[in-house]
């Protein structure tokens, strides 16, 4: 089968008439055989068009990550369909799905995932380096990224240089320069604290409201998936409920609701390895 991702090229994927940025179709999985097998999604329909806000969320075990895994082309249904701007992922090879991933993808992890011993500003530029794009354009992408997410002044800091909430934002940036059609984040507040986890959801409200960028958020956190514009629910490998969220919540007056900081956290950050402020440039 050929296809607009056939080749590393940028691809330009459009949606035909009609058809949603995703969509998942009766999709079932199953793990294992015979008497092992273990049916994890018992018939998932969900579909996603351009500029949506979701969250899914449902208890361990419902089958959030073997959707995420469908849904980020790590994995394919066993039977059902997924389609990607009309396109069959599941028809797709494993090097055509894998650079559908890389293309229109972008992934924020819990872990964030940066490489060590590397600064803030290549971290954020190596999708960029395996696409080939050269160095000037690249940096120049890079910093742009960072200072979306007021990282501004601290392209130079490893990750072990700055916070958690400062490491999730340089793995946005990362995730936002090669400009995906959607973000895919996987429980990105799991390891933060509430400031942290607010100035995450800040970003990405902002991101989806000023960029109309697709957002796909997976979390088990109730206060955090009420910030999506749209709540699925999964159960025992289902769609339990799938429903607008009235009154999303604002991550940024929740930051201006927040006491402010103690003056003590700073003088500890700097103790850690001076994350509280940028380095000079
Ligand atoms: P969640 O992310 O909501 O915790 P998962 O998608 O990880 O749920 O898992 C759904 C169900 O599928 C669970 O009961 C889990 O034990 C099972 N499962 C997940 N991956 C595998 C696997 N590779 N082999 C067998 N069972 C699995």
């Amino acid at each position: 089968m050929t296809t607009a991702i056939d080749t590393d090229a940028r691809p330009t994927i459009e949606s035909p008439d009609g058809a949603a940025l995703i969509e998942l179709i009766g999709v079932t999985k199953t793990y294992g055989e015979g008497t092992a097998a273990f049916q994890a999604l018992a018939g998932v329909d969900i579909r996603i068009e351009d500029g949506e806000f979701v969250a899914i969320m449902g208890p361990s075990g419902s089958g959030k990550s073997t959707v995420m895994n469908i849904l980020g082309c790590l994995d394919t249904p066993t039977t059902g369909a997924y389609c990607f701007r009309g396109i069959h992922v599941e028809e797709l090879s494993r090097n055509q799905r894998a650079l559908l991933r890389r293309h229109c993808l972008g992934f924020v992890f819990q872990g964030y995932n940066l490489l060590a011993r590397t600064t803030a500003l290549e971290n954020v530029e190596l999708p960029l380096l395996y696409r080939g794009v050269p160095l000037r354009e690249r940096r120049a992408a890079a910093r742009d990224a960072l200072a979306l997410v007021g990282l501004t002044g601290w392209e130079t800091h490893t990750p072990a240089e700055l916070s958690g909430g400062q490491q999730q934002r340089v793995a946005i940036a990362r995730a936002l320069v090669t400009n995906p059609a959607i973000i895919i984040a996987d429980e990105p507040t799991g390891a933060l604290d509430t400031r942290s986890s607010l100035e995450v959801m800040e970003i990405l409200q902002r991101l989806n409201r000023e960029r109309e960028l697709t957002t796909l958020l997976v979390t088990h956190e109730h206060d955090i998936g009420r910030h999506a514009r749209r709540l699925i629910t999964l159960r025992d490998g289902r769609v339990q409920h799938d429903l607008p969220v009235e009154q999303p919540l604002d991550a940024a007056k929740g930051l201006e609701e927040l006491p402010a900081e103690d003056p003590n956290d700073e003088i500890l950050d700097n103790f850690q390895g001076g994350a509280a402020r940028p380095h000079a440039q």
